[in-house]
């Protein structure tokens, strides 16, 4: 009986209280996300790379890597919601290896209420495909379960026909050159007259090098999208700083 006790009042916090009471990431009190893991990992005190999303630390600053020409060349801007380390991390982490796809609920209203803040109102959204030899090893794809949420909270249409027909090698070992090098022909647009003139943002939950969003977005505008933008969970975070170099 205590067991059917404990559980029911799970099952009762998980309606009622989830979103609200305890914090995503830690667990403290004060959720959806607490004054601490604001402060250390959403970092709004600092100003995203207006071109790859990586956190910089001053105004009008692009990140290194773009003001040297290296940045998105298919994306008009890619933006991160926070930096990728410590809670933010293990709770990206936890959703994807251990299989806690409903942990994104958790998280639905400040993410995206944070994206239209940043990022232009679109036509619709689009997850980054998982093949689907992977998809039937993890049982849902992340960065769709991300598309949803925002598709839930803002009512911005989930634009299908993306596919994704090459399965990923590991990327770990390569550099940014050979990840965009690997990722070429990997993704395909099935049903491009959902996308001529469109705009889009492109969701996925992680960004490093930036080379998925790269491929993504190289096949949307071959398909004739007028405007990309990228949107992700969390990006890494710029410690050499450069002016603006135009
Ligand atoms: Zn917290
Ligand atoms: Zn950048």
């Amino acid at each position: 009986m205590k067991e059917l006790w404990r559980e029911a009042s799970k099952v009762g916090r998980g309606l009622w209280y989830v979103d609200k009471q305890y914090c995503a990431l830690c667990g403290a009190e004060k959720g959806p996300i607490c004054m601490t893991c604001r402060t250390k990992y959403l970092r709004s005190d600092l100003r995203r790379c207006g071109r790859c999303g990586k956190l910089v630390q001053s105004e009008k600053l692009y990140c290194l890597d773009c003001a040297a020409g290296r940045g998105p060349k298919q994306l008009d801007q890619v933006t991160a919601w926070g930096h990728y380390s410590g809670k933010l991390k293990e709770f990206i982490q936890t959703v994807k290896f251990k299989a806690q796809p409903r942990l994104i609920r958790e998280i639905s209203r400040p993410f995206s209420d944070w994206a239209i803040s940043q990022l232009p109102a679109v036509d619709g959204i689009v997850a980054v495909p998982m093949h689907k030899t992977r998809l039937a090893e993890r049982g849902f794809n992340q960065a769709e379960v991300i598309a949803s949420a925002l598709h839930w909270e803002l009512g911005l249409p989930i634009l299908p026909g993306v596919d994704r027909i090459e399965p990923r090698s590991s990327q770990v070992l390569l550099s940014r050159q050979e990840r965009l090098h690997n990722l070429k022909g990997i993704f395909v647009v099935r049903q491009p007259e959902y996308y001529q003139g469109r705009t889009v943002w492109i969701i996925d939950d992680v960004t490093t090098t930036g080379a998925t969003f790269e491929a993504v977005a190289g096949v949307l505008r071959e398909s004739g999208v007028r405007a990309i933008y990228g949107l992700c969970l969390a990006a890494g975070l710029e410690k050499k700083l450069v002016p603006l170099s135009d």
